[in-house]
This record gives C-alpha cells, structure tokens and sequence, in this order.
C-alpha cells in the first residue's frame, strides 16, 4: 500500500549541512513514543503541541476523509526529525512553511523530516494534508472509526485520533482545538465544545466546533451522520448541545431521557468535584453498534444499546464525572486509570445515595462481600492494572470500593475537600496514583500507604480484618444486600471491545 513518499527535497539536506546552525548540528530524531510503559509507540517525544486546526471534509456515502491539519507546537530538543502518530495517506507536510520529507514505521508512525534541523525551544507550524477512508484502516489488528450507515464517529480510549488527524496521542500533550467540518447538507458533523457557526453553500455544509480549554488526543472526537440537535443551558448558565443520530428506533426516547439531564446531572456533580470545568457541555448518541459510552471532552459519547432497558442516568453521571476526573486532570500514563475509572464509578455510587437506591456503603460492602476470594477479580490491581487489564471491572468496582475504604478512614470532611480539591490542584494537567495519595494525606494528615496498598495494589481480595478496619462489609458479610442501583450501574459497563 502507497502511504509515504519520500520527497526529492531529503535528497538535498546532505548539501545544506555547512548552514545549520551549530546549536541544532547535534539534533537527533524524536522518539516515536512519549514515554509511556504501557504504550511504547503512543504519542511522541521532543515537542508539545499547543493547538490542532483541522480543515476536514467527510463523504458521508464512501466514507473518505480529506483533510488539512496545522498543528501549533514548540520543540523540547534539538530536532533532525519527528514522528506523529496517524493512519490515513499523507499527501504533503510542511515545516515552517517548507515542504518536509515523510515516511511511516511502525503501527502509526508518521516519521517528518524537516528541510532543516530544529533548534529547542522554538515555535513550530506543522501542516499535513491527507485523505483516506477511516473504516479501511486499523493498527495493531482493530480499528477506532465506527462506520454508521450515514456516516462515521471516531470514539475510542486510548486511542481514537490515528484515525481522523495526525497528533502527539498521549493524554501528557493537551492542546486547544478548532475543527472545521465539511459535509453535505443535512447531514450533521458533531464535535467537541462550542458551535462557533455553520454556513452553507453549494449542497455542502460547514460546521466550525472550537475547543478553547486543553484537551487530550483521545477525547477529541468527530461524529458525522444525520443527527437531531438539542440546545440548552444549565442553571449555572453553561450552554448544552446533545445530539441524537435520527435513527436510535426503539432507543431513542430512553436516550433523550437520559442524555438531556446532562445539565442537571453536570450542577449536581459541580457540588461535589467544584465549578464545571468548561464552557460547553453536552452529549451524543450516534447509531453505532458498539456498546460503551466515552468521556470525550465536553461531549461524552454514548452507545445506543446503553438504552436497551429505558433511561439510564447512571452512565451519564459517570461520563460526566470524568469532565473533572480524566479530562480536567488526566492520567500521567495510562498506568493511573483508576485516576479516571475508580472516581466516575464511585460518583454513580454517589447517585444512587442521591436517588434513594443504595449509599456508596451499601455498594461498597456489595463489591466486597459478593465476590469470593478465589475471584479473579481480585488479582487485578486497579492502582496499576498493565495495559490488558487497563478497562477491567475491576479498576472500576474494586477500584470504587477503595475510594469508600479511603472515606472511612479519612472521613466524610476530608474525603470531600479531597475530591473538591483535586481537580482545582491539577486543572488542565496530568496526575499519578502516587500523587492523589499524597494529597489525600496532606488534606487528611494521615499516612494512607498501607491502605492505598491493601485496596488498590494487592492482587487478593483484602483480608476480612482488613476490611473491618475499614469499615466495609461488616453488618452481614455472608449475605450482601444487591442494592437497587446495582443492574442500572452493571448495564453501564460495556467498556472496551478490542
Ligand atoms: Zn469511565
């Protein structure tokens, strides 16, 4: 398959040596990975990208994305080369303006070789311009584009943007978003934040979506089908767009149910976890046939078959939880998922208390006292699970299970000032385990390794002492009570498929 040229210009560089400048004469390549012990490949190192502009048109009827992207980065080293991580076929990039040679390696790598060799610390204009058709490509044996019969949607965790624009995909690389969409008229092109405008000519149209707060690559996302848009605004005066595909069938009144108490349910979370973080906020439900839902920033992504048995509230209380608690703060490497997983369960916990169908204690001595100790639940270790057990219940039950052990120990006042804290003390940024246990004991003034260990990285179930200390499943160990809440928060756990 023809994706890479290497053009005419590489040949030349040989000749321009003497002109480098001496500072970048040592420059050396990126790595094609940032890092990450989890993800060798993802992301990419020697630059930190500050914006992604990207110019798409989608064909809704042959599934082809065309496409000119201008990223907005700065250099963290000398450069002679670097990579971004992308799948579709690379017609031309430019550097600075000039056109750069190009090839592709690995799963995803697009391997960028500038005219010249870049100094450190310097501004740099990417542009690449590409198409292709999203569905025909996949790494590593799987794909994120989900082929709907009137169009397409990139969702996936914890990669999704391989297949709709070339980007540094690592949650440690945020940057501003503006996503301009071009399809044909009606038809709808949803994306993340704010609807800046639409403007129609000549049988095709252009949505311009703008996201004005530091986004991950993962939680960027792009639907395009015939879509139903909603608009409103919350009480603490945030505007609302949810968008629902046109054809959910039976789904779509369970859907519409749900998704539209996004506002009530974002104020409701904003008394636990502090101010709405953003200044869009919304939700869509596109005709796919996968069947989980995704924290896609500002605009969570929800399955159809979430709705299967009426409205659910509970996986719209987790997706938004995650505004703060994944999106806000996000993991430092993929490694810290129980950042994210443990705390949207636990507030689906907090909404059953809410609703009157079981506290987060009657939950928590459920997890614990229904699952025996030769389970292999218990041999995942939510604080540090490897990537094959990266979207394990466990990380999510388990994992909510140690947050209750955690209030017990603490209590109810330092146990909130530590949920309410932490997303203001690392907004817009990235965070480890070790780092929420730090400052759970700086806001608390209690050592809290021992329990950290016991509840989050021991691969057995915690002793029944242990759980005594804590204060779970002590009234009827043998004979757990299901909470009524239990089945409406299980059906939210169509986590990942590949
Ligand atoms: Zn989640």
């Amino acid at each position: 398959m023809h994706r890479g040229l290497i053009a005419p210009g590489a040949l030349a560089v040989a000749f321009l040596l003497p002109a480098i400048p001496a500072s970048a004469a040592g420059a050396s390549p990126g790595a094609p990975g940032i890092g990450d012990p989890y993800y060798p490949a993802y992301g990419n190192g020697g630059y930190d990208v500050s914006h992604y502009d990207l110019r798409l048109k989608y064909r809704p009827d042959t599934d082809r994305l065309q496409g000119t992207a201008t990223i907005l980065a700065r250099t963290t080293r000398d450069l002679s080369r670097f990579n971004l991580d992308f799948l579709l076929d690379v017609g031309e990039v430019r550097v600075n303006g000039a056109k750069a040679s190009f090839t592709t390696s690995g799963e995803h790598e697009l391997e960028v070789t500038p005219e010249r060799p870049l100094r450190k610390g310097d501004p740099v204009t990417v542009v690449v311009r590409y198409s292709g058709v999203p569905s025909q490509q996949q790494a590593y044996g799987f794909t994120s584009w989900h082929r709907t019969p009137d169009g397409g949607v990139a969702a996936n965790e914890p990669e999704a943007a391989w297949w709709w624009f070339p980007s540094n995909d690592h949650p440690l690389d945020k940057a501003t978003y503006d996503v301009s969409v071009l399809v044909p008229d009606g038809t709808q092109a949803i994306s993340n934040g704010t609807l800046q405008s639409t403007r129609s000519r000549l049988g095709w149209t252009r949505w311009n979506w703008r996201s004005a707060q530091p986004q991950a690559s993962y939680l960027a996302t792009l639907a395009v089908g015939r879509f139903d848009v909603t608009t409103g605004t919350t009480e603490s005066g945030i505007p609302v767009v949810n968008a629902y595909s046109r054809d959910l069938g039976a789904h779509d009144g369970a859907a519409r149910a749900s998704v539209e108490r996004t506002g009530e349910i974002a104020d409701w979370l904003s008394e636990y976890f502090g101010p709405y973080p953003y200044d869009a906020l919304g939700g869509y439900v596109p005709n796919t046939d996968t069947g989980y839902a995704l924290e896609t920033q500002t605009r969570p992504f929800y399955s159809p078959r979430q709705f299967a048995d009426g409205s659910n509230v509970s996986v719209v209380v987790h997706e938004l939880a995650h505004q703060w608690y994944g999106d806000l703060v996000s993991v430092r490497g993929w490694r810290d998922i129980w950042i994210n997983e443990g705390f949207a369960r636990y507030a689906q916990w907090l909404w059953s208390e809410h609703e009157g169908e079981g506290t987060a204690q009657e939950l928590a001595d459920h997890v614990y006292a229904s699952r025996p100790a030769d389970d292999p639940f218990w041999t995942v270790r939510p604080g540090d699970p490897g990537p094959e057990n990266q979207f394990h219940l466990a990380v999510y039950d388990r994992g909510a299970l140690a947050l209750q052990a955690l209030r017990n120990e603490i209590g109810d006042t330092a146990f909130f000032a530590v949920l309410k804290g932490w997303p203001r003390k690392y907004a817009h940024g990235n965070a480890s385990v070790a780092d929420f246990r730090r400052y759970a004991e700086e806001v608390s003034g209690k050592p809290l390794a021992a329990l950290f260990d016991t509840w989050l990285y021991e691969p057995a179930k915690p002793s029944a002492p242990a759980a005594r200390a804590a204060s779970v499943a002590t009234a009827s160990p043998a004979a757990p009570v299901q909470p009524k809440s239990w089945r409406k928060i299980a059906a939210t756990n169509g986590v990942h498929e590949h």
